[in-house]
């Protein structure tokens, strides 16, 4: 059972992995009632290639760590928050009231972020996009929102970064 269970999280952050997150996201957004809205958040790290470049792949570890353990904190074990990839990560937050729930949440794991890394020799350079798409509105399936997610998250990237933004059509 124990190994069933390592099988499912990514071994640097200990969120789940990939798969692990998609299966339980998409399982949720198939339960979900008829008025349960969630909202999906992308979060990427800005410029993290900088990172490894300037300070080695060990240190770039020790970043995804930390910022896979904010997510963690900031979320509180209510949602599912996985590792989608590299510098990737993947929030459903379940019992969306509004908008604005996801933009204090999102801003809250920025500023949490910024907090954890403050005295670290990298802390000016370690910053988050997050792009944002709420359910069921900005899409039904899971490949619908990811998809809406990762628009809102290529307009913040391509708006200066270190932001967040919903997805808006
Ligand atoms: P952008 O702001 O556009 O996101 O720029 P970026 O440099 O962050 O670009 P991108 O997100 O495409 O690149 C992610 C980089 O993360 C690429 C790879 O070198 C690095 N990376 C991926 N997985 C790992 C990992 O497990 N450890 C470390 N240290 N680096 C990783
Ligand atoms: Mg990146």
């Amino acid at each position: 059972m124990e190994l069933e269970e390592r099988s499912k999280l990514d071994r640097l952050t200990g969120l789940y992995n990939k798969a692990t997150c998609e299966d339980m996201i998409r399982a949720s957004l198939h339960k979900a009632k008829e008025n349960e809205s969630f909202a999906l958040m992308l979060i990427d790290a800005d410029k993290f290639k900088n990172i490894n470049d300037t300070y080695g792949h060990t240190t770039g570890d020790k970043v995804l760590e930390q910022i896979g353990s904010v997510i963690r904190d900031t979320f509180k074990g209510m949602d599912i928050c996985g590792r989608f990839g590299g510098d990737e990560f993947l929030v459903l937050m379940k019992k969306v009231i509004s908008r604005d729930n996801v933009v204090t949440l999102g801003e809250e794991l920025r500023s949490a972020l910024k907090e954890r890394i403050k005295g670290e020799v990298y802390a000016k350079e370690v910053s988050l996009s997050i792009g944002a798409a709420l359910f069921p509105d900005h899409g039904k399936t899971f490949l619908e929102i990811l998809g809406s997610a990762d628009k809102a998250l290529y307009y913040v990237k391509d708006h200066g970064r270190d932001g967040l933004h919903i997805y808006d059509s």
